[in-house]
């Protein structure tokens, strides 16, 4: 089967591997979508995230959907034929944190596409049975593959504990920023204003429900003073942290959900404390699979609409090529095979 590597910063290889085969408890799927992330472009042009370094060619992509072909002998949820949604992360299910279920938080937790364990740009993959989810007939495999970073966004809107009344603020509409857009929106919450730098997003996110606001000219955020109850940060962008609490009301949560790539404290934490302003944070999620294929079958969420732009597997490097360079205009990319 072919699977492309990345062997070194913004250099792709195709190899012929052979095809793996599941044992007890897993399934072999044949991959039908995968979605290109954020991370996976980090990867792709710098070669590493914080500690996350790729020393040895390693194959990305971790958010994908696809056909059982074959299953170990202990499976017994699923059965040749079946579409799934593939979770990407698999955790010992040992650790205290696997067994009180924060299972995101395994320290021996294997990661599609996080150094070294290899993703899905590869036409068969194995997977644990059990982190594979059958996608009803109404939901096709490019929503499954979005199930991953719907999944982000549903876990930040966990945390968040939304009352319907709340004012919320996103800063950032990338794909994270949008899934957290659709999972606020589909707790109810109808007060939300979404920050970006791009038009392109932006008038996505209005089309969606959200208020906006450009904030390329970052003073724009002083007239936003204590205005939200709930201030996700989702771009990973060093301005939109350290504002998130000027935003923040009194009494009000941040929620960090994107990486800045600089680790400094930007936070000014003198005035969150005379806000007495509370900060989750989030790494993954866990356990939002289930609640992702209820919400995108039964229609509360669509996903498509965030699809900007189809590309075959063979196409890979191009596809890459294009997102670093169409930046302001590109939500998700999807990989067909
Ligand atoms: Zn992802
Ligand atoms: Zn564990």
């Amino acid at each position: 089967m072919k699977a492309f590597y990345l062997e070194s910063i913004k250099q792709f290889s195709k190899k012929d591997i052979s095809i793996p085969s599941p044992n007890a408890g897993e399934v072999l799927v044949k991959v039908k979508n995968v979605g290109i992330c954020g991370s996976d472009v980090h990867y792709y042009e710098y070669g590493k995230i914080g500690n996350f370094v790729i020393e040895k060619p390693l194959i990305l992509g971790h958010e994908a959907a696809g056909d059982v072909v074959a299953v170990g002998s202990e499976v017994k949820n699923l059965k040749v034929g079946d579409r799934v949604a593939m979770e990407p992360g698999i955790p010992c299910g040992k650790c205290k944190f696997c067994k009180s279920g924060r299972y995101n938080l395994c320290p021996d937790i294997k990661f599609w596409a996080t150094p070294p364990v290899d993703g899905t740009f590869t036409e068969y993959v194995t997977h644990p049975a059990d982190f594979c989810f059958k996608l009803p007939s109404d939901v096709s495999y490019e929503e499954g593959a979005m199930f991953e970073p719907l999944a982000v966004g549903l876990w930040a809107t966990e945390k968040a504990n939304l009352k319907p009344e709340n004012s919320v603020a996103i800063l950032g509409v990338g794909t994270i920023g949008m899934m957290t857009l659709k999972s606020v929106l589909a707790v109810g919450i109808t007060d939300v204003t979404v920050f970006d730098v791009s038009d392109f997003k932006l008038d996505m996110a209005k089309q969606f429900g959200a208020k906006i606001v450009n904030s390329k000219d970052p003073s724009i955020f002083k007239n936003y003073s204590d205005a939200f109850d709930v201030v996700f940060e989702t771009a990973g962008n060093s301005i939109t942290t350290s504002n998130t609490v000027n935003l923040v009301s009194r009494g009000g949560t941040i929620i960090l959900v994107g990486l800045p790539s600089k680790d400094e404290n930007i936070l000014n934490t003198n005035l969150l404390n005379s806000k007495e302003g509370v900060i989750k944070t989030v790494f993954r999620y866990a356990n939002m699979y289930p609640r992702a294929l209820q919400l995108v079958s039964s229609g509360k969420i669509q996903l498509k609409p965030l699809i900007t732009k189809h590309f075959d597997f063979d196409q890979l490097p191009e596809a890459f090529d294009y997102i670093v360079k169409n930046n302001d205009k590109v939500i998700k990319v999807m990989m067909n095979f």
